[in-house]
């Protein structure tokens, strides 16, 4: 129970608190009931002390869960925090996931901050940054010991997808919780935004549209050609991060390897051309992309001869400029083609494993139908692809 610290107050309370006893019976615990009083003179507090017969409680305190603090939480008493969610990437490190699982995971960490911490608490800049730097080593290196290298730079990652990126939540305001700045800064930030100031340039058929006014504020991005392809959720969640740092040019060939002053074999693994590992070559330059792909677009009946990776992008996002059930398969199949060919890629190089490109259009083949089996749209179109691609249309 809260109420001003004054003795009219107090007594109100401390009446109705009577009162409730009588009628329920239902008494309270002396022993376990604290009374806790800020911003009063030493004398007012003994003299209610003295009136109520509860013990004096101490802040900082547990509250249904959240500890309550007169002062903004210092770093010390932050760390729990932090060691708490440093403590649960751990335990998913000893677990093989993909980036696009890890990202996953990261979201909800990024999501309870937002939902539970910061909107109760002021966290300090520091006790942030430990958690991004935290989240961002497990995104890219999928552990716990702090490296920086990183595929795609973190602020990347906050920008919204149609830029071609993943979108993630903002960041943590540290000022001030998430709610309380919302309502101070709302009126500078109007008229930031507005450019009228008047608050009808928001409103549609009459009404105050928050979306419109959210776009309105949002930082604008250029965005990407190829934004459905990563946007739209007809891709297998793995597939899609592949293809999103390909398409960022980002996957972690041999010559960008070599900037990073690994020195691996530069030859390409795939095939016996002895070329240099890039993505120009292994989309789709390399016969083994090539093969998979043009097996996988012969079996739409689509045209034949693979060209390269931007003549390959370039037909890919003028066909798939819908949301038509074919657009949506070769969506698909191009993800999956991009994901197998790097999957290949590393078991060659790392694991000494090799499957051929024949193998790999079934196994797609057989994705495109479990991943259709959900899907009403496509049923008329799958039942058209009653058979395994065939592979010879090299
Ligand atoms: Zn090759």
């Amino acid at each position: 129970m809260y109420c001003r610290a004054d003795e009219v107050s107090i007594q109100l309370m401390l009446k109705a608190f009577h009162h409730f006893s009588e009628v329920t019976g239902l008494l309270g615990n002396m022993e376990k009931s604290s009374f806790y009083v800020a911003g009063v003179t030493e004398e007012f507090k003994n003299l209610i002390l003295s009136e109520m017969h509860f013990t004096l409680g101490e802040f900082p305190f547990k509250y249904l869960g959240v500890p309550l603090s007169t002062k903004k939480l210092s770093i010390v008493q932050c760390m729990p925090m932090v060691e708490r969610i440093i403590a649960r990437i751990k335990c998913w490190t000893t677990k093989f996931l993909s980036y696009s699982g890890r990202f996953q995971l990261i979201k909800s960490v990024q999501f309870e901050m937002h939902t539970y911490w910061a909107h109760v608490f002021l966290l300090p800049k520091k006790i942030i940054h430990m958690v991004t730097a935290a989240c961002r080593t497990f995104l890219w290196t999928g552990s716990t010991e702090m490296s920086k290298r990183s595929l795609v730079s973190w602020e990347k990652l906050y920008m919204p997808g149609s830029a071609g990126e993943k979108e993630l939540q903002h960041n943590v305001n540290t000022k001030a919780s998430r709610i309380i700045r919302k309502v101070f800064d709302t009126k500078e930030w109007f008229k930031a935004i507005s450019e009228t100031g008047d608050i009808n340039e928001f409103c549609k058929q009459g009404k105050f549209s928050i979306k419109t006014m959210y776009i309105a504020a949002r930082p604008q991005f250029q965005k990407v050609t190829w934004k459905n392809l990563v946007l739209r959720d007809v891709t297998i969640p793995r597939h899609r991060f592949i293809l999103w740092l390909t398409l960022n040019q980002r996957l972690a060939t041999v010559n960008r390897l070599a900037k990073w002053k690994i020195d691996v074999p530069k030859e390409c693994v795939l095939c016996t051309s002895q070329k240099e590992e890039t993505i120009g070559h292994i989309f789709f330059e390399c016969a083994y992309a090539r093969s998979i792909w043009a097996a996988l677009v012969g079996w739409l009946k689509e045209k034949y001869n693979v060209g390269s990776w931007e003549q390959e992008l370039k037909w890919l996002i003028k066909r798939t400029n819908s949301s038509r059930p074919r657009a949506q398969v070769l969506t698909f199949l191009f993800a999956a083609t991009v994901y197998y060919t790097w999957m290949e890629r590393n078991k060659r190089r790392f694991q000494n494993q090799c499957i051929t490109y024949a193998e790999k259009v079934r196994e797609i083949a057989l994705q495109l139908h479990i991943k259709g089996q959900n899907r009403s749209k496509w049923k008329s179109m799958l039942e058209q692809l009653d058979r395994y691609p065939n592979e010879n249309n090299v």
